[in-house]
C-alpha cells in the first residue's frame, strides 16, 4: 500500500534536495514498467496522465490502473492528472484512484489562474489529493510559446492558492527532442527564494543532466516532468523488434518486446534524479 501524494513525496525531495521524476504515461505497458523500474531503483516515482493519454483511455480506467500499480509497489507511487484545465477534470479525478492533479491555468490572466488554483486546492486537500499549479506559461517545441515565470506572480501565486507543488517557465519547453534546453537559472534562484513550495520543471527531456542536477540541489526543483526521452526509448526499440522480426503480428508479444529497453530507461532517469544532494544554502543558486 504505497500509493502517495505529490506533497509527500516532493516535500521530503526538496527536503533533501533530490528530484523525482514524474513520467508522461501513455498506457498499460509503460506505466508498469516505469514502477518496476522505481523498484529496481527503490526511489519513488510519479506516473502522470496527460491530456493525450486521457483522450486515448478514460480517466477513470487510468485511475483506478496507476492505483492498483501504486498499491503493490514497494516505493512510494503518486498517481497524477498532467495539465487539466478544468475544475470538472479535477473534481472527476478525485475519486477514481488518483492522488495528485495539476490545474494548469497558465493560459489565463493571473487573478483567474489564482482563483481556479485556489478552488481546485481546496476540493482536491479536501479529498486528501495534493494540486500541482503553473504560473508563466511553458510552451511547446514547434508550438505555442512560453512565457517566463514573475517571481513576484510565483511568490503570490503559491501564497494565495496554497499549491503543493509550482511548475515554472525558466527556458523550458515541452516534446523537445535535443538536450539543448537553456535554463534560465536566474529565475528559477528567484523563485527559490520568494516561496518554500518545492518547484517542478515541465518539459524536462531537453535539460541537459548536469543542469537537472544543479537545480535539484541548488534550487529546490523537486519535480522533472519526462516524456519525450522515455517515448524515443519505446519508439526505438520498437522499430527494432519489428525490423528484426517481420513475422510477428501479436501486440502482447510486440509490446513486451520494448518492456526492458523503457524499464532500463526509465530506471536510469529515476535513479539519477534522485542522487542525494549536496547541503547547499538556500541562496547558492543565485551565485
Ligand atoms: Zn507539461
Amino acid at each position: 500500500m504505497t500509493a502517495a501524494s505529490l506533497a509527500q513525496v516532493l516535500d521530503q525531495a526538496a527536503a533533501e534536495r533530490r528530484a523525482v521524476a514524474g513520467l508522461v504515461v501513455l498506457g498499460w505497458e509503460d506505466a508498469r514498467a516505469y514502477v518496476e523500474a522505481a523498484e529496481e531503483a527503490g526511489v519513488p516515482v510519479i506516473l502522470q496522465a496527460g491530456p493525450g493519454c486521457r483522450r486515448h483511455t478514460p480517466t477513470p480506467i487510468l485511475g483506478r490502473m496507476f492505483r492498483m500499480l501504486a498499491d503493490a509497489a514497494s516505493v512510494p507511487v503518486v498517481c497524477h492528472i498532467d495539465h487539466a484545465r478544468t475544475r470538472d477534470e479535477c473534481s472527476a479525478a478525485l475519486d477514481c484512484g488518483f492522488t495528485s492533479v495539476m490545474i494548469d491555468g497558465s493560459n489565463l490572466p493571473l487573478d483567474e489562474n489564482i482563483a481556479l488554483t485556489a478552488a481546485v486546492v481546496e476540493e482536491a486537500h479536501a479529498a486528501g489529493i495534493s494540486v500541482e499549479g503553473e504560473v508563466g506559461v511553458v510552451g511547446y517545441s514547434h508550438g505555442a510559446a512560453s512565457r517566463a515565470s514573475d517571481p513576484g506572480e510565483a511568490a503570490r501565486f503559491a501564497r494565495e492558492t496554497g499549491v503543493d507543488a509550482l511548475a515554472v517557465s525558466a527556458g523550458n519547453i515541452h516534446l523537445s527532442e535535443a538536450k539543448v534546453t537553456r535554463i534560465d537559472l536566474p529565475v528559477v534562484a528567484a523563485i527559490t527564494a520568494v516561496t518554500r513550495v518545492p518547484l517542478v520543471l515541465h518539459g524536462g527531456s531537453g535539460i541537459p543532466w548536469e543542469m537537472r542536477r544543479r537545480l535539484a540541489q541548488e534550487c529546490r526543483v523537486a519535480k522533472f516532468n519526462i516524456g519525450t526521452e522515455l517515448r524515443m526509448a519505446f519508439g526505438s526499440a520498437l522499430r527494432a523488434h519489428l525490423e528484426a522480426n517481420p513475422g510477428t503480428y501479436d501486440r502482447i508479444e510486440i509490446l513486451a518486446a520494448t518492456a526492458t529497453t523503457l524499464r532500463a530507461a526509465a530506471r536510469d532517469i529515476i535513479a539519477a534524479l534522485w542522487r542525494p544532494g549536496q547541503a547547499a544554502d538556500e541562496a547558492s543558486c543565485a551565485r
